[in-house]
């Protein structure tokens, strides 16, 4: 599946990612996120697909459509992108935070609460990599208890 300037293909961090095939500026709208709109939280489980994210607030959007080619962008605890709800268009877009040239995997922050991160890790390989997929400003509470919660041997 491809979009000008994007391509879905075998991914190091998981399954299928999106790559750029052009570069991106900072900035730069890379490709809106589509689905369906959720006005309640999705139940935290296991078998729970990553495709449903909170874009602001309270409404959340199902991505598992076969039209949007951004769930295939994986999460990074060090993203390229962002997700940004666009009040005005009503629509939620990927964000390039940096340049990204062609070539490069396309990753954002999932956002995932802390019941959320405890189902999914992350297998982004950046320095910083917290091993679970967490929204950024909880990854310092989640080290805390990650550490404390640790077996002593
Ligand atoms: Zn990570």
């Amino acid at each position: 599946m491809t979009r000008s300037g994007l391509e879905s293909k075998p991914s190091p961090i998981a399954g299928l990612g999106l790559f750029a095939t052009q570069s991106f500026n900072l900035g730069q709208k890379i490709l809106p996120y589509l689905g369906k709109v959720i006005h309640s939280p999705p139940p935290s489980k296991p078998s729970q697909p990553t495709f449903i994210l909170e874009i602001k607030p309270g409404l959340w959007i199902d991505g598992l459509i076969e039209e949007n080619l951004a769930r295939f962008a994986n999460h990074s605890c060090a993203p390229n992108a962002e997700l940004i709800f666009n009040e005005e268009e009503n629509q939620a877009w990927l964000i390039a935070r940096q340049t990204i040239p062609a070539g490069e995997e396309i990753t954002f922050d999932y956002g995932f609460s802390l019941a959320e991160s405890l189902f999914h890790t992350c297998h982004c390989g950046q320095t910083n990599c917290i091993g679970k997929i967490v929204a950024s400003p909880l990854r310092p509470a989640l080290r805390r208890h990650l550490r404390f919660s640790r077996p002593r041997d």
